[in-house]
């Protein structure tokens, strides 16, 4: 059983040019339902480009990706739209939250966008905020709340249409370490009661340790860490 797959996956960026980087070279990857995985690698080797094709977000130049068993190779860009808001949810280093509405619209709103009635969307918004401890803030805007306040926010937000592959990219590098640590642990225990998948991209061995397998990029594949 695989929730996500990445085949023989390569990607060129400026290719022909004379600065042409080939990021990603026949790179293999599976994660299994409820599996969380670390992808460690210094600045630069590939992970964002990971992320952004494993969440259907860019396309690679060869391989397939598979997310819950659907091939989304070759299909078209509205239905990699479509299966990207069901199925994936991301969150960033940065929060990006809508800076005018509060915490708990934040987590309303996509759901809204995805036919979800508001009732049922503020109950499911109201209920995220509370497991990552952050309920009594959901009536504040972001700029109101510290920066371990605002990320816990965004993984609530990036779960908000109950997707089953959660993909982040330095969720806790903009914090100072004891806040990242909380918040990383936040984030687990999210991930662990939802029993989604997920790929964390992050450059702390000490968070990438407490994730169920560790993989790091050599020379564009995905090797263990
Ligand atoms: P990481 O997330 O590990 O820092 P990235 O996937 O962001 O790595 O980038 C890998 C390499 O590809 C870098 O050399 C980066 O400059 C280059 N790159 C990333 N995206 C693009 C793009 N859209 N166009 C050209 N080069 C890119
Ligand atoms: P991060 O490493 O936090 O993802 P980056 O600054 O590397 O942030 O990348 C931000 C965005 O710019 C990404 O979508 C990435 O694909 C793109 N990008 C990165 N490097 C390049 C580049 N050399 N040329 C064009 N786009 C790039």
């Amino acid at each position: 059983d695989v929730m996500l797959r990445l085949s023989g996956v390569s990607k060129t960026y400026n290719k022909g040019r004379e600065n042409e980087v080939q990021v990603l070279a026949n790179a293999d990857l599976a994660l299994a339902p409820g599996e969380m995985v670390a992808l460690v690698a210094p600045s630069g080797a590939g992970k964002s480009t990971l992320l952004h094709i494993a969440g259907l977000l860019d396309t690679p130049d060869t391989g397939r990706v598979e997310i819950g068993g659907t091939d989304y190779t070759g299909l078209s860009d509205r239905r990699r739209t479509v299966a990207r808001r069901q199925e994936v949810g991301f969150v960033y280093q940065f929060h990006h939250l809508l800076p005018e509405f509060t915490a708990l619209e934040n987590i309303v709103l996509p759901q809204l966008a995805n036919g979800v009635a508001r009732a049922e969307a503020a109950a499911r918004a109201a209920d995220l905020l509370e497991r990552v401890g952050v309920g009594p803030r959901s009536g504040h805007r972001p700029s109101a709340m510290s920066g371990g306040e605002q990320q816990r926010v965004a993984f609530c937000r990036a779960l908000a249409n109950a997707p089953r592959l959660l993909l982040a990219d330095e969720p806790t590098g903009n914090l100072d370490p004891a806040t990242s640590d909380q918040v990383f642990g936040a984030l687990v225990q999210l991930v662990r009661d939802t029993g989604l998948s997920a790929l964390i991209a992050t450059h702390n061995l000490e968070l990438a340790a407490r994730m169920d397998r560790v993989v790091k990029l050599d020379q564009g594949k995905v090797v263990p860490g």
